[in-house]
Order: structure tokens, then C-alpha cells, then sequence
């Protein structure tokens, strides 16, 4: 079995990454995966998705920025995309990425992009999920959350039930009554912070959803894991929560049977949906969740 780290390793060959950006032959991967490379078309998807009984959370792609214009220009992309979703009355609200707002660059200058976004999203009357990322980030993500979220209560942030820290930092997310979305965790993580194992992950994930169910404000479960669903909804009916004041979130293009699903049994369902030019890294971490998907993209490589 090809393991995560492999996969994002061979990833980021520079050949690899040239072929699968210009290759017909993985476009039709690429288009499951990402919306389109434009605001334009990241709306006409959304319609399309809220048409079917999906809330949708936007994401303009991008991340490890490196300069502070481009910081600032991603901050500003976001606050054309919240006029946008005003303007035009879609059920969207956004999720957003610190590395791409300048964390690497320094905590002060993330911070006022941050503020800019969360300001607009604010007085636009919508909500911001702040994803989260490597581990080396982990501290940094939640100490900006915690930070802004008193005077910005329209703002929730993602906990990785891959890490070992994940009970410690729900306990505190969930004393500042904060929305959190759970997942298992999209990147390649040393042993020394991450379990590796599908059997260690998903347990982590099983207890904590449960304490998420018990005690979070709108808790979001983020996964395709039927398993994992399945128990979502029976706990959900054991603990007498109504199927609107829980949310299923799931990925653009993937388990797509199983959102459908979702919504035609009435439950609350969002589709987070990526959009933009810089969509690698996003796609690669799809590929090394799913072997699959990368035998497929070698399949084609030897093809072509
Ligand atoms: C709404 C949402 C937001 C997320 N935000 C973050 C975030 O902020 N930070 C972060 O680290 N991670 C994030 N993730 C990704 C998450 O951590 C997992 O990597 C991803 O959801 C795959 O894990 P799984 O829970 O679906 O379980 P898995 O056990 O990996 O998969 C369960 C089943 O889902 C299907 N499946 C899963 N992935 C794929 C794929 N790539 N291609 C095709 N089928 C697939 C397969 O049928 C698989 O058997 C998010 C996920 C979702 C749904």
C-alpha cells in the first residue's frame, strides 16, 4: 500500500507536476476534484449544488504564500468572493486557509488580513471556516481562531482527529463554544504527532465526533466514511438531535451517491467546493488519499 507521504512526495517532482497541470488525460480527474479556475464558474457550480439541497463553503485555492502582496491580494480575492455570494444570494459562506493569508510571513500580518475577511464576512452576515493545516501550523491556526473569534463569532476552524493534541485542543474549542469541523487529516504527519493507521484515526474520530454531537454548537462531520456516517446519524438519534442542528460536509466530486443520499434523508448537508489556478497541492492531497486515484494517474502517464 503506497503510503501518504509517498504519494505527496512523488507529488511534488517537478515533471510529475508539470505533466498533470497540462495532460488532457487527467483533466477529467482534476474537473471532479476542483470547481473550475474562475469566480464565475465557482458560482454557477454553487447554484447548481443549492438547487440540490446543498450549502456550499467556497474556497479560493492557494496556500504557503511566500510574499506579503499576494497575502493581501488572497485576503481581498476572499472579499470579492463574500460581495459576490451577497450579490448574487447563493447559500455560501467560505472556508479559507491562514498560509494563504501570510502565517508563514508572520502572526501580525496574517492577523490584519484575517480581520479584513472576517470584518467583510461579518457585516455581510456570513461565516468563515478557517481550514487547518500541517501540524507545524497547528498552534499558530488556534491561537489566531481563539483570538479573533470573541469579536468575530461568525468563524469556526477544523480539528484533525489524526493528531494525538485533537482531545486536548476540542476541549478547549468547545469551552469557547466555537463551531468545529472534524476530519481525519489531509497531510503527511510524523509519527511523533500523528497516528498513521485507518484503525487509530477512525477511533479518534468515533469518540470525538460522539463528544462533538454531545456538546458542540452546529457540530460539522467531515468525512466520506460511511461507517463513521452511520454512527453520526444513530448517535445523533440516541442523544436527540434533529437532523438540522448537525451538519454533514463532504468534498466536491467525492462520495458523490452519498451526498445525495444525505440530503433526500433530510439531513443538513454542505459541499465544500475549491476553485482557483492554484489548485496542486489541493489535488495532490485527493490523490494520496486514494491510491486509486493515483494508479489511475499513472495509468494514463504510461498511456500517453
Ligand atoms: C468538508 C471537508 C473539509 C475538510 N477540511 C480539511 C482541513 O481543513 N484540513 C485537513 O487536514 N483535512 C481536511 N479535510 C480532508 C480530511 O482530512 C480527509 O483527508 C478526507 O476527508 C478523506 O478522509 P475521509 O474522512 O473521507 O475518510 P477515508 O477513510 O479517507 O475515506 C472514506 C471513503 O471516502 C472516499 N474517499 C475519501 N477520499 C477520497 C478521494 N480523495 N478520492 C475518492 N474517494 C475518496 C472513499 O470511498 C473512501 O473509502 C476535509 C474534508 C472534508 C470532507
Amino acid at each position: 500500500m503506497l503510503s501518504r507521504a509517498l504519494v505527496l512526495k512523488v507529488a511534488e517532482w517537478p515533471a510529475f507536476k508539470n505533466w498533470i497541470k497540462h495532460s488532457r488525460m487527467t483533466r477529467g480527474l482534476v474537473e471532479r476534484f476542483i470547481a473550475g479556475e474562475d469566480l464565475e464558474t465557482a458560482i454557477r457550480v454553487t447554484q447548481n449544488l443549492n438547487q440540490q439541497g446543498f450549502a456550499v463553503a467556497l474556497d479560493y485555492l492557494g496556500e504557503d504564500t511566500t510574499r506579503p502582496e499576494d497575502a493581501e491580494n488572497a485576503a481581498r480575492q476572499y472579499i470579492l468572493l463574500l460581495e459576490k455570494i451577497a450579490e448574487t444570494g447563493v447559500n455560501a459562506c467560505i472556508s479559507i486557509k491562514l498560509t494563504q493569508l501570510g502565517l508563514d510571513l508572520g502572526y501580525d500580518l496574517c492577523k490584519a488580513n484575517l480581520e479584513c475577511v472576517l470584518k467583510t464576512a461579518r457585516d455581510l452576515g456570513n461565516f468563515v471556516w478557517i481550514d487547518m493545516e500541517s501540524s507545524k501550523h497547528t498552534d499558530g491556526i488556534l491561537s489566531l481562531f481563539c483570538e479573533m473569534f470573541p469579536r468575530y463569532p461568525n468563524t469556526g476552524t477544523v480539528l484533525q482527529t489524526y493528531l494525538y493534541r485533537t482531545p486536548r485542543d476540542m476541549e478547549r474549542l468547545l469551552e469557547l463554544g466555537a463551531r468545529i469541523r472534524l476530519v481525519k487529516g489531509a497531510y503527511a504527519e510524523p509519527l511523533s504527532v500523528a497516528y498513521r493507521s485507518k484503525r487509530e484515526v477512525d477511533r479518534q474520530f468515533w469518540i470525538l465526533m460522539e463528544e462533538l454531537l454531545r456538546r458542540g454548537k452546529e457540530p460539522a462531520i467531515a468525512t466520506h466514511d460511511r461507517r463513521l456516517i452511520r454512527h453520526a446519524k444513530e448517535y445523533a438519534q440516541q442523544i436527540g438531535l434533529a437532523k438540522n442542528q448537525f451538519e454533514f460536509q463532504l468534498l466536491y466530486g467525492i462520495s458523490r451517491d452519498l451526498q445525495k443520499q444525505l440530503v433526500a434523508e433530510g439531513y443538513r448537508t454542505l459541499i465544500y467546493v475549491p476553485y482557483g489556478e492554484q489548485w496542486y497541492p489541493y489535488f495532490s492531497r485527493r490523490l494520496a488519499e486514494r491510491p486509486a486515484n493515483l494508479y489511475f494517474v499513472l495509468k494514463s502517464l504510461f498511456r500517453g
